[in-house]
């Protein structure tokens, strides 16, 4: 069979099976509209898997961190810290709230937040306007973030942390796992995540009131009466039943499908001669560890720590690949049908957000102009990660065989 041009997506929803069967019984039970059994059922499993006591379902992670910050107090007029190096959901709750973000660089062991700068960014704050209100740290592409170091922070200040751990279902620190190191944490189940409801979400915490004031604002915050009563504003945010059930048959498989996002990156850095990305490496002090070096660098886990590999990101550095660079890979790849994304735009350069203030040491900057995200689904077949390699080979040799003849010539 040639599936020489079938589209190789970036990372495309996976189903694992059981999810019509319970899609099925909502329908035979007529449990269509928001509320029911698998709804519970899901907020239950996300539970007993994350080890967090208490979890909510939600339309979106974006939904999940709008509601963290109003349940954080976020007001008009607040300013809010958050990880520059993101999607953008992380940062535009912020403004649904008329609040102000505060965007902090990251560091180059994991690529989230750096503490150093948390601390100036606060510090800096309070002298200016007052202790900013919230924290959102983001463990991206599946990388937790440094949350001891970031967690001893905002209890120093006392300011709440937010997780957005939208990408980081079963990753973890020492056992502990995403979505469980924040006041609230943010898990997201859209169509590219690790498992998917096709959209949806859910927040959570070890706080019970936090989630049971959650769930009240995310069904139109409706006071204790017969009729309509409201006393506050609320949102239709409640996930629907259907999409629950997708979820619950999603659950079954989570294990199966981080390990197969993790193969994928052990793939891609054995098939692709990868060098371990130093952790102090910036700009021109990247470290050669290897002289035969095809120039991609990919993050290992520091100690204790276990990414599920969402993405598997890379970087390229150009004076070892004869030049090439990440957007010259990406097109390459297109040109084949195989999608490549560079890595996520730092909010710091968005035309959005790049007035508000942002405490930076170019490290976001710096992953953005070398990195690459590779495909990552983890209903990749062998042969779509060797049609991977293969084309970025094709890429990288040309380019690469002014090294071939230093090599020869050196024989001499
Ligand atoms: C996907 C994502 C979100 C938003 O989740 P949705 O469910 O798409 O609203 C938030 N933060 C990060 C880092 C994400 O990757």
């Amino acid at each position: 069979m040639n599936n020489a041009n079938t589209r190789i997506y970036l990372s495309s929803p996976h189903m694992g099976g059981d999810e019509l069967y319970y899609v099925h019984d909502a329908f035979e039970k007529n449990w269509i509209a928001p509320l029911g059994a698998n709804v519970d059922g899901f907020e239950t499993e996300l539970q007993d898997f994350t080890g967090i006591e208490h979890a909510a379902v939600v339309t979106s992670g974006t939904a999940a961190l709008h509601l963290a910050l109003m349940l954080c107090g976020v007001e008009s007029g607040d300013e809010v810290i958050c990880q520059s190096m993101t999607f953008t959901a992380s940062a535009n709750p912020i403004l649904y709230q008329g609040a102000t973000p505060v965007f902090v660089d990251s560091e180059a062991e994991t690529w989230n937040m750096d503490p150093e700068l948390l601390e100036k960014a606060i510090w800096d704050r309070i002298q200016k306007k007052g202790k900013p209100k919230a924290i959102i740290v983001v463990d991206l592409y599946g990388m937790p973030a440094k949350m001891e170091a970031i967690i001893r922070i905002s209890e120093k200040y006392d300011i709440p942390v937010i997780e957005d751990a939208a990408e980081a279902l079963g990753s973890s620190i020492d056992g502990q796992q995403c979505g469980t190191f924040g006041l609230l944490s943010v898990l997201s189940f859209n169509g590219n995540k690790i498992i998917t409801t096709s959209g949806g979400g859910a927040l959570l915490s070890d706080q019970q009131e936090l989630i049971e004031k959650a769930r009240f604002l995310a069904t139109q915050a409706r006071d204790d009466a017969p009729h309509y009563e409201h006393s506050e504003l609320g949102y239709n945010y409640r996930m629907s039943n259907v999409l629950a059930g997708i979820g619950r048959g999603q659950m079954k498989v989570l294990d199966d499908r981080i390990a197969a996002r993790r193969k994928n990156f052990n793939f891609y850095f054995d098939a692709l001669q990868g060098s371990w990305l130093e952790h102090d490496s910036l700009d021109s002090e990247w470290q050669v560890n290897d002289t035969s070096n095809s120039g991609i660098y990919f993050l290992p886990e520091p100690e204790g720590y276990f990414s599920n590999r969402w993405l598997t990101t890379v970087l390229i550095k150009p004076d070892e690949t004869g030049g090439v660079k990440a957007e010259e890979i990406r097109v390459a790849l297109e040109k084949e049908n195989i999608e490549c994304r560079p890595l996520w735009k730092p909010m710091h350069q968005q035309p959005l957000y790049k007035e508000y203030p942002h405490y930076g040491a170019g490290v976001s900057d710096w992953l953005f102009e070398y990195g690459l995200c590779l495909p990552s689904g983890s209903n990749l077949t062998d042969a779509d990660r060797s049609r991977v390699v293969e084309a970025i080979s094709k890429v990288l040799q040309p380019k690469n065989l002014h090294y071939l003849k230093k090599d020869r010539l050196s024989g001499f």
